[in-house]
């Protein structure tokens, strides 16, 4: 491993415009469970439940999301950015950073001290909810009190609409600008780093091969295999948190 953590800490230090893609992996740590781990979300929920036909479409598959959303929203809440997201601020302060592109909801990157403009969230965010009717905007801590007190499926309380967290759901499109602005900054970056993503949710697992195809280096790390790992110039198997502190404790000492 300390070979592999050299050569990234090379890379980085021969890149201006380093990417960093982060998925459910690099925020476990921080005590929020990813979706294919064991005790992950999918062991106790069935995905096909959560598709956004069926949210807009019936009462009960929206009672079942709200369950599932007011149990996933307390560790989301409380949790606190890790050696991971810290590292990755980090590089921001360093000059390094192009952007950060994440599949996350939880704003982690945000609160360990990422600039928000730097962030491009792929998957939307879990801290706000909206109508999708009249577009009026909640805290998604606003509606948590509303389920606390026995609400089970929220309304927007202007025009009686279906609120929906500002999620991208299963069957849901992607956000244009996010998306485009994503493959834009793949193609143009020269180091791009993947860290804790399974790579399987498309497009967004497609978004490392642009960068790769453009000839941009490719670093994956993540506590087990991924289906691009054959592309990648180096891979390193391990938790995100102790990958990226190592990798910045070489960057500023080796
Ligand atoms: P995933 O669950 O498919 O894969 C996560 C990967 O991270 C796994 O391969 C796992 O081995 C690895 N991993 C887990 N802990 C790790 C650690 N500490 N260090 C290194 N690797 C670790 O997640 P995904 O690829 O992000 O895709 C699933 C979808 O889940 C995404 O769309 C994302 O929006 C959503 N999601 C987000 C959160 C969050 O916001 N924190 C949590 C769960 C799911």
């Amino acid at each position: 491993m300390e070979d592999s953590i050299q050569k990234v800490t090379d890379l980085i230090r021969r890149s201006q415009k380093v990417i960093v893609f982060t998925g459910a992996g690099v925020s476990t740590e921080s005590g929020i469970p990813d979706f294919r781990s064991p005790g992950g979300v999918w062991q106790k929920y069935n995905p096909e439940d959560f598709y956004y036909q069926k949210f807009i479409s019936s009462e009960e598959s929206r009672e079942k999301y709200w369950q599932m959303s007011r149990e996933f929203y307390e560790p989301l809440k409380n949790a606190r950015p890790n050696a991971a997201h810290e590292a990755v601020a980090e590089l921001e302060r360093m000059g390094k950073l192009d952007c950060v592109i994440t599949q996350n909801i939880d704003n982690l990157h945000q609160r360990a001290g990422s600039s928000p403009q730097k962030v491009i969230e792929l998957h939307g965010t879990a801290v706000s909810v909206s109508c999708l009717s009249c577009r009026k905007k909640y805290t998604r801590e606003e509606i948590q009190s509303w389920l606390l007190r026995d609400v089970k499926v929220p309304r927007c309380d202007a025009c009686g609409g279906i609120l929906k967290p500002d999620t991208v759901s299963f069957g849901q499109s992607m956000p244009v600008r996010e998306t485009e602005e994503a493959f834009h900054r793949a193609r143009n970056c020269d180091l791009f780093i993947v860290i804790g993503s399974s790579l399987v949710v498309q497009p967004a697992a497609s978004v490392p091969l642009e960068a790769k195809e453009a000839g941009a280096k490719l670093v994956i790390i993540n506590r087990e295999p991924t289906y691009h790992d054959s592309y990648a110039d180096v891979v390193i198997h391990g938790s995100a948190g102790e990958v990226m502190s190592k990798v910045l404790e070489y960057l500023k000492t080796k």
